[in-house]
């Protein structure tokens, strides 16, 4: 499995995502066990955020940690309207109780929202002295936004990335990994939509003996310091995202992906969902 060097860890470039997990009780035992598989899989990056079945995914993370804990790299994060001097330790705390751990490994604002940066930066940086977080970072934070926090201790950027939305090449992604700040690609499999069902892909994985899926993910981690974050239920796509660390995309089949998609040549901005 490929890695990538990550406030202050070496991590599997493949971790996992949580979105919409922990909004079904129903579906709570399928959702730890796939995540306990990731994580005997390798994938040992978690991320989830306060906002996810507003708190119920975190829940779920917690499940999925117990007894072990530190085999984890756990990652959440916190609401923009919670991001204020006052907020933003009331809320850590309200996700390291459902979490059931006593430490984030990395803390991040989930998108800019009404509050002062420098206000959420030093309610983080308090948090860190009080070793309630191990770093903390952003996400969805464009080129602009990054040059404004200026802060060397933002330990990483969560962006949309993936072959049909693939902007950040133009300038936020050479500008981070310049600054060796790492990115956490999410979306990676454009959420399961049409980009599986792409007949480029399906034949670039037809010739790697592997899936679409992992073709994507693939793709996604071959830039140095590059994270992906697939969201897997199914435990047969749990083991493909798994193996997928290990999947190689040679030249020919890079230069395929970027006639199919091409790579941007001017500044576009950010994407979100
Ligand atoms: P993904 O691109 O990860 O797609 C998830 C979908 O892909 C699910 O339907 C899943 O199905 C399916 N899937 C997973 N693995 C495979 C596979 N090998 N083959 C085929 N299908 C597969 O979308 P997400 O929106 O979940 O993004 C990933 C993570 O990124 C989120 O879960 C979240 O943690 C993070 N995120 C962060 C955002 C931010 O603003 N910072 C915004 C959006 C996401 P199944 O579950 O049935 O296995």
């Amino acid at each position: 499995m490929r890695t990538v060097e990550l406030a202050d860890r070496r991590v599997a470039a493949i971790g996992q995502g949580t979105w919409y997990m922990g909004e079904d009780p129903a579906r709570k035992a399928a959702e730890v066990a796939a995540l306990q598989q990731g994580i005997e899989l390798g994938m040992s990056l978690i991320d989830t955020a306060e906002m996810y079945a507003e708190g119920g995914a975190e829940e779920v993370v917690g499940a999925a940690m117990a007894g072990r804990r530190d085999q984890v790299f756990l990652v959440s994060k916190v609401y923009p309207h919670n991001a204020s001097q006052r907020g933003v330790p009331q809320a850590c705390e309200r996700s390291l109780r459902r979490l059931g751990t006593d430490c984030i490994d990395l803390y991040l604002l989930h998108w800019r929202g009404q509050y002062p940066l420098e206000e959420t930066v030093e309610a983080f940086e308090r948090l860190r002295e009080q070793g309630k977080i191990r770093r903390w970072g952003v996400s969805n934070f464009d080129l602009n936004d990054m040059i404004e926090l200026d802060n060397a201790a933002c330990a990483a950027n969560q962006v949309l990335y993936n072959p049909p939305q693939r902007g950040i090449e133009f300038d936020l992604l050479p500008w981070s990994q310049a600054q060796q700040m790492p990115i956490m690609a999410y979306c990676p499999l454009a959420q399961a939509g049409q980009l599986l069902q792409h007949p480029l892909l399906a034949e670039i994985a037809e010739r790697h003996n592997a899936t679409p899926a992992q073709v994507s993910l693939a793709w996604v981690t071959r830039h140095a310091g590059v994270i992906a974050i697939p969201k897997a239920v199914d435990p047969r796509h749990v083991q493909l995202n798994a193996a997928a660390g290990e999947l190689s995309l040679s030249a020919a089949d890079l230069q395929a992906i970027d006639q199919a998609f091409a790579p941007p040549t001017r500044k576009q901005h950010l994407a979100m969902v």
